[in-house]
């Protein structure tokens, strides 16, 4: 730390590290500090789950110095930074307002507390466990539980919808009342051969392809699509939430703000 009361956007992305380990992150992911200046006083943090021309508009009227999402500022190698890419155009944009970037993906997927445990809470499952680990391990980036009472499909997909505030979700019937739920936020589709190796009957994710959801039905798994956005933004707040009780125990005055991010998928 610099002084007593003050941080760098450095001493912050330690910090950050601590609550997501980046060694977590699958070995395609691109996680941690991104972008700008290491060195440099963070009064204001701005989380998001994307950086996007929205958010960076908030970070630049709240005044924020650091900028934290759950999807990475950089993903793809990139081998230009020009205005010609809207992607690249809101880096530069950022990096000329002095703001710094940090991001967590699969590491805060799979990180205890991280996007899958907040979702498994908001949608109350119990004794919950890793999709890929071992017994009672928490590892891998989904995770599985059960619902206190089992219910049909219809009456689940209004549960997620209320606890994640959604809009619509859209689902597949495998007929199967929903008891033993299996989840991952955002893209999950791929992993539809440990959700059926871990005895899932319900299926929760994002991105779910019209093939993809009649191979589950197949198998015998009901699919609930909450949306990758819809998914994943349960998470924010917590991870804010977090973020701000490791710095106020360190004594550190810094505000630590939730974007507000609208839904970029709506049905008309
Ligand atoms: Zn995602």
């Amino acid at each position: 730390m610099v002084k007593r009361n003050q941080a760098t956007v450095g001493d912050v992305a330690k910090v950050l590290d601590e609550l997501a380990r980046p060694s977590l992150a699958m070995s395609w992911d691109n996680v941690g500090f991104l972008v700008g200046h290491a060195d440099k006083p963070v009064k204001v943090i701005l989380t998001a789950l994307d950086f996007s021309e929205a958010v960076l508009e908030q970070a630049i009227q709240l005044k924020a110095d650091l900028i934290v999402t759950h999807h990475p500022v950089i993903f793809k190698s990139i081998h230009s930074l020009t205005s010609m890419d809207w992607k690249n155009a809101l880096l530069l944009k950022a990096v000329e307002h002095g703001i710094a970037i940090y991001s967590a993906h699969t590491n805060l997927d799979i990180a205890l507390g991280g996007v899958n445990d907040v979702l498994a809470e908001y949608l109350d499952l119990k004794n919950v466990e890793g999709l890929s680990g071992e017994e009672g391990a928490l590892d891998g980036l989904g995770r599985i539980g059960i619902l206190d009472k089992a219910m049909d499909l219809n009456r689940f997909a209004a549960k997620v919808k209320k606890d994640l505030g959604l809009d619509y979700v859209v689902t597949a019937s495998a007929g199967r009342k929903v008891k033993r739920v299996a989840i991952c936020g955002g893209s999950g589709m791929d992993f539809l051969d440990l959700v059926a190796a871990a005895g899932a009957d319900t299926y929760v994710t994002g991105d779910v392809k019209y093939h993809q959801a009649q191979d589950a039905v197949g198998r015998g798994i009901n699919i609930v699509d909450a949306g990758h956005q819809g998914s994943e933004l349960p998470v924010i707040n917590n991870w804010a939430d977090r973020l701000a009780l490791r710095l106020t125990r360190r004594e550190l005055d810094i505000k630590v703000l939730v974007a507000k991010e609208q839904f970029l998928l709506k049905v008309m």
